[in-house]
């Protein structure tokens, strides 16, 4: 076969189990490997995604360049790129791998049209997801709102077939002009606030390699109960190298399976893939969820008004509850948070300040490196009370007694929230009640080195029940 073949990389940033790339190898035609940049999409990429997406393609590129192929950048909306890219190359045929949500899939099934009626062969593969929307239903054919009997049907099903290895070598075609990644201002300059996202990711398909097995080594080992506890190494940090699939959730799955672990850690963490997936199910069964409340009781929740005080509070990590701060400052220098801290930062937004969570969903999805429309979108209404499977919405997390349930020693607060430091463990999380020479010893003076509480936790959470209750008074 000579007429070459697009292999349109997507969020399938690898090479290893690429159904889309394996399948185009097998064709025996020169492949063109594209990536575009699709300002169109929706929504626009977060400041983090985009560090993140410019050290991935980097990546990509070098593992790309050693099997003979280079990678074409082009920008602009994709079916517009696409449209000039094929007579450009020649190519009969484009292959993809499918990105679940909604927009983009309603986008694909345009661009799948509009190269079959041009005579160009167009095929979408699987690869993000273990199972695909649609295939888990229950008994009687409805889709779950439910992880429970989601997660029991979805293990009823075949377990996730064995990867497909990277191919040695590939086909190229003669590469077409592409644009330069330099160019496309992906990375902050002026300020270069990407420092810590440095120091703490090697986004990339090798990168994700290495985590995974340093987890697989050291951390599926007590897994279930350590991975509540932040300060502790036993979560595995895929999730940014999941979102841009880096590596496939069949990878991870096989490799966790063979962990030289207790079967009730493997159990937990597949879980966890199990919730990656019912996120994505629920938002394509849903596809309002980024904007609307699942529960229709809350679309007349009474929010608090707010002039920007408290959210900025907030966001900046200066609300005087360590664990909150300690939380909001490692999303920000990191790009990541744990998910204990995501959820206790995520109730103390919507019940403790009352702040609508559409605020933190949209300050999460531009500072988080595996930002992703699904899983945030989810987890956010979980938080709030209003979404599928939703924790119950007077179940008020107090950040105080969180804190020194995960956090006994004050590690995880010491390591973000340096000015408190020295503080003994006893007080670490409520400063506040600590003596004057206590607090003089550890050089923390309370309003002036480190904020004084921005919110009374006894009277918000009666507010927030007392805004709860009306809004289901009002049915
Ligand atoms: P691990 O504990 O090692 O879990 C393994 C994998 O399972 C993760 O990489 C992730 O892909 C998946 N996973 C784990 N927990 C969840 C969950 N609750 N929901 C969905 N998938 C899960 N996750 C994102 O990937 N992107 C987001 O934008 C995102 N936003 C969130 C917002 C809020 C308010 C909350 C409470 C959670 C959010 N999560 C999000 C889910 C979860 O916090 C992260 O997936 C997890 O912390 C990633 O760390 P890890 O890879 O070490 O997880």
């Amino acid at each position: 076969m000579t007429a070459p073949l697009i292999l349109w990389f997507r969020r399938d940033l690898r090479l290893t189990d690429n159904l889309a790339l394996a399948a185009a190898a097998t064709t025996g035609a020169p492949l063109v490997a594209l990536f575009i940049l699709d300002e169109d999409d929706d929504p626009p990429l977060g400041g983090a995604a985009r560090w993140w997406l410019h050290h991935s393609l980097v990546s990509l590129t070098h593992d790309l360049r050693e099997r003979g192929l280079s990678l074409t950048l082009r920008r602009g909306p994709s079916a517009a790129s696409l449209t000039r890219l094929v007579p450009e190359t020649g190519a009969r045929a484009v292959f993809w791998s499918r990105v679940y949500e909604p927009a983009a899939l309603r986008r694909d099934g345009e661009i799948e049209t509009m190269l079959r009626a041009s005579g160009v062969e167009a095929q979408s593969f699987s690869g993000a997801l273990l199972f695909e929307p649609g295939e888990i239903r229950s008994a009687q054919g409805r889709a779950f709102r439910v992880f429970a009997p989601f997660w029991r049907a979805a293990q009823a099903i075949v377990a996730p077939g064995a990867p497909k290895p990277a191919p040695t070598r590939l086909r190229a075609a003669p590469a077409p002009r592409s644009e330069r990644l330099e160019d496309w201002g992906l990375t902050p300059r002026e300020p270069d606030w990407a420092g810590g996202l440095r120091d703490a990711w090697r986004p990339g398909e090798s990168g994700a390699r290495a985590r995974l097995d340093a987890f697989v080594e050291d951390g599926v080992r007590d897994y279930a109960a350590a991975r509540d506890f932040p300060a502790k190494d036993n979560v595995s940090r895929l999730s940014p190298h999941l979102h841009w699939g880096e590596i496939g959730p069949r990878q991870v799955w096989r490799a966790i399976e063979g962990a030289d672990a207790p079967r009730a850690d493997i159990a937990a963490f597949l879980r966890e893939l199990g919730w990656r997936e019912f996120c994505h199910h629920i938002l394509l069964d849903h596809p309002s969820l980024p904007e609307a409340p699942l529960d229709p009781d809350f679309a007349r929740f009474p929010w608090a008004q707010d002039d920007g005080t408290l959210f900025r509070a907030w966001a900046r990590g200066a609300t005087g509850y360590p664990f909150v701060d300690a939380g909001m400052r490692q999303l920000w220098l990191t790009g990541w948070m744990h998910n204990r801290l995501r959820m206790i930062v995520a109730s103390f937004l919507v019940k403790h300040l009352l702040l609508d969570w559409r605020e933190g969903e949209r300050w999460f999805f531009d500072t988080l490196v595996d930002a992703d429309l699904s899983s945030n979108a989810f987890n956010w209404q979980w938080a709030a009370g209003c979404g599928a499977d939703a924790a119950p919405y007077f179940r008020i997390f107090n950040p105080v007694l969180q804190g020194e349930k995960y956090d006994a020693d004050g590690a995880f607060v010491r390591r973000f929230v340096p000015e408190l430091a020295r503080l003994d463990a006893h007080y670490i999380h409520r400063p506040w009640t600590a003596p004057e020479q206590k607090l003089r010893e550890a050089g923390v003076r309370l309003g002036e080195t480190y904020p004084l509480a921005i919110i009374d936790l006894a009277a918000a959470r009666r507010r927030a029940l007392d805004a709860f209750d009306s809004c289901r008074r009002a049915r």
